[in-house]
């Protein structure tokens, strides 16, 4: 559609750099953000209310899905993780790219919703390299770790349903080749 923004959905594994790469996207432009999500993990050191996530209990939590303040929302690794879907389509409309870094089940939801969202599944150069990563940054519990490996392996199943695979090989170069993708997609939603 015409001068609207574009719903991106980046995905792929715990650890592979999702993160890291919406922080270099929104750096670069000031009219395309990313959707801060809610979960109810416990924040770690770095997290920041409002910021990284919006940190709500489980109860506080399902009263938001039975008032269908989501857009997609997920159990992943024993917590909660929801898309808010105010805010989003609002964004859309006045022309900025929004940005959903998420896990595989919710992101396969959306584009089963919004079959104009671009999708972009980021997945590592080498899985055993993932797996010794998530070990090695010392934010979760070994049985935590173990979950989120489990978890990888299946999400990597799904990377074929996207629109695009990025290897996050080099972070740059996988930066630029996401910057590129979008651009592209805008240029052909412009025509
Ligand atoms: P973390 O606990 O490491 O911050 O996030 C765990 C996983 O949940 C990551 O793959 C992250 O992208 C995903 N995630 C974050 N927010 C959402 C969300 O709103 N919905 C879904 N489905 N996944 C999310």
């Amino acid at each position: 559609m015409k001068n609207k923004g574009l719903l991106i959905v980046l995905s792929g594994p715990s650890g592979v750099g999702k993160g890291t790469i919406c922080e270099k996207l929104v750096g670069a432009r000031d009219d395309i953000s990313v959707s801060v999500s809610v979960t109810t993990r416990k924040p770690r050191v770095i997290d920041k209310e409002g910021v990284t996530y919006f940190f709500r209990s489980r109860s506080e939590f399902e009263e938001m899905i039975k008032a269908n303040k989501f857009l997609e929302w997920a159990e992943y690794s024993g917590n909660y993780y929801g898309t808010p879907v105010e805010l989003i389509d609002e964004k859309l409309e006045r022309g900025e790219d929004v940005i959903l870094e998420i896990e595989v089940q919710g992101a396969l939801k959306v584009l089963g919703k919004r079959k104009d969202a671009l999708s972009v599944f980021v997945a590592p150069p080498d899985e055993e390299a993932l797996y010794a990563r998530l070990r090695n940054r010392g934010t979760e519990t070994e049985e935590q770790i173990e979950k989120r490996i489990k978890a990888a392996e299946e999400e990597l199943k799904h990377k074929n349903k996207y629109d695009y695979i990025v290897v996050n090989d080099v972070l740059e170069d996988a930066v630029v080749e996401i910057e590129r993708i979008i651009k592209n997609e805008k240029e052909k939603d412009a025509k």
